[in-house]
């Protein structure tokens, strides 16, 4: 399966790349209301317990090169003083921080979902995966 950035970008579904991940409209208190299965494919989009706990790993290489680079070719580059990119770099975390969140998700669901059409009618198929195991 080919990985799909533009698909991750738009937050959709890694098998189909047409069903939201996310639920519409996008609420401030909900930023991580997801869809439980793909609405057009119907993909796990949570195949186990505590899945996405390794987008916390996603989100925090993406953020911390995100900011640092910025960071660091203010000061260095354009001679900014510390506080100075400090600041901007506070003002960028705080407005990009929902998107990071969001997309770490997905980026996390495309890496982990390499959906295999041969396996589409297995046991091992994420379409098939069976939630009473646990
Ligand atoms: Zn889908």
């Amino acid at each position: 399966m080919k990985i799909s950035w533009k698909a991750i970008w738009n937050y959709k579904c890694p098998r189909c790349k047409e069903g939201n991940m996310y639920k519409k409209p996008f609420e401030f208190s909900k930023p991580l209301n997801m869809h439980r299965r793909c609405p057009n494919c119907n993909l796990d989009f949570e195949p186990e317990p505590g899945f996405y706990f390794g987008a916390l790993m996603i989100s925090y290489a993406v953020s911390s090169w995100m900011l640092l680079i910025p960071a660091l070719t203010l000061v260095f580059y354009f001679d900014w003083s510390v506080n100075g990119a400090m600041l901007f770099t506070l003002a960028f975390a705080a407005i990009s921080y929902l998107k990071v969140l969001r997309i770490s998700r997905a980026i996390y669901l495309h890496f982990s979902m390499r959906y295999d059409k041969s396996l589409e009618n297995s046991q091992n198929s994420a379409s098939n995966y069976d939630k009473s195991l646990f």
